[in-house]
């Protein structure tokens, strides 16, 4: 069987039409875009000029408020130490929260190790925020608010324009991590309020190792202190030459998005419903983690209870899923995305992200599912768990002997 790939949240295949747009910029336009003298610069310039418009549009900012970075990594890094260094004499308290992505929760914790009061904020069991607790978080030292606009897990989205009016009505920066929701869903920094976003080509069909950071211009104008120092590339906040292939890929990646977003979105969803209904109809104790409706249409993370994470990651050979448990990495604790919502230690070793994507078919849906049925009833037979659950002992109240 041909592996499945459902793991697009990861990242993405570089769609064909964006590679054949970079193929040349390796090629007879290998100019470097800082060379203002000749026509090998002028040609990388006016690529990246245009790249800079797309990404620039699908978000509606303008094309000089995009700053490229070499993914959203480095764009969250800079967003977060660059303001912290920038605004400290303002005040040196940052809100965040407790499940955004490590590029988010690193970087804060190491502000916190320099003098600064990071407020990791909780979720509740969707994965949605309390905006009466974060206003309440907020007090005359906070500098800046960094809440992703949907999470790379569960896919819960945040409320993006009510965050945005109370920072604004605070007077505090507003950064989000978009990485998961460029493309997928309709951003509008304007709109939203958002000061600082975040971006990846490489999870939204563009290649791997190039990104941005998109920093407001007018009302405020947003000031940032560079990471990288050296020729002032980028209005001085991230110098070093621009890899224009990528540049190029990420522009037509971004321009391709906004064209096809809402029809995609829609196949996504009835594809991933699909998923879910055809998983849920044959095998039970299934439970959706996230926000049943508020979340990306891509993504379904369930949790498959009276299996074993790691058998049923092995199960799953040819299905390209991630697993809550991070089992086949280095360490073995749960999500702590998972743990955040409350989700119980085995639920999270249990459970399986599904991230469906641009090229993902119905018959890849068929088959996935079929697959899954198949692992987790094998799983269960072999769990005595599992049958005391189906006679309706709740297995939590037993009191286990022990010696
Ligand atoms: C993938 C991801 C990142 C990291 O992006 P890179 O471009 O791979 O550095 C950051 N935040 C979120 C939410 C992500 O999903």
């Amino acid at each position: 069987m041909k592996p499945i790939y459902l793991d697009y949240s990861a990242t993405t295949p570089v769609d064909p039409r964006v590679l054949s747009k970079m193929l040349p910029y390796f090629g007879e336009l290998f100019g470097n875009a800082a060379s203002k003298n000749h026509s090998f610069g002028w040609a990388a310039e006016q690529a990246v000029d245009e790249a800079r418009e797309a990404v620039a549009a699908l978000i509606g900012a303008q094309a000089k408020e995009i700053v490229f970075t070499s993914g959203a990594t480095e764009s969250d890094n800079l967003a977060l130490l660059g303001v912290a260094e920038m605004y400290a004499e303002k005040g040196k308290h940052i809100i965040t929260c407790v499940t955004e992505h490590k590029a988010i929760l690193d970087p804060a914790h190491y502000l916190a190790t320099k003098g600064f009061e990071v407020t990791f904020l909780p979720v509740d069991k969707t994965g949605s925020l309390d905006l009466q607790a974060l206003e309440a978080a907020i007090t005359p030292q906070t500098i800046l608010i960094s809440l992703m606009a949907a999470n790379n897990e569960i896919g819960t989205i945040h409320p993006l324009k009510e965050i945005g009016a109370m920072a604004k009505k605070h007077d505090v920066l507003f950064h989000t991590d978009a990485t998961q929701a460029t493309g997928k869903i309709p951003l509008d920094v304007e709109a939203m309020g958002i000061d600082l976003m975040s971006l990846s080509a490489h999870k939204m069909y563009g290649p791997k190792g190039v990104g941005a950071l998109y920093v407001r211009r007018r009302k405020p104008r947003v000031r940032l202190a560079p990471i990288l120092h050296g020729g002032g590339h980028e209005r001085g906040m991230r110098s070093g030459t621009l890899n224009v292939p990528g540049i190029v890929g990420f522009g037509e990646a971004c321009r391709i998005a906004q064209l096809e977003m809402a029809e995609e979105a829609e196949r996504l969803i009835s594809l991933r419903d699909r998923l879910q209904k055809g998983l849920e109809s044959q095998l039970d104790f299934v439970f959706l983690n996230g926000h049943p409706q508020n979340r990306l249409p891509g993504n379904l993370n369930l949790s498959f209870a009276y299996v074993e994470g790691e058998s049923l990651m092995m199960g799953m050979e040819n299905i390209a899923v991630s697993s809550g448990s991070a089992c086949t990495s280095a360490s073995l604790e749960p999500s702590y995305v998972l743990r955040a919502l409350g989700v119980s230690e085995d639920l999270a070793h249990c459970s399986i992200r599904f991230s469906l994507g641009r090229f993902t078919t119905e018959e890849e849906i068929d088959l996935a599912i079929q697959k899954t049925v198949e692992t987790v009833r094998r799983l269960r037979e072999m769990s005595p768990l599992y049958d005391m659950a189906k006679e309706g002992i709740d297995i939590s109240s037993i009191k286990w002997t022990s010696h």
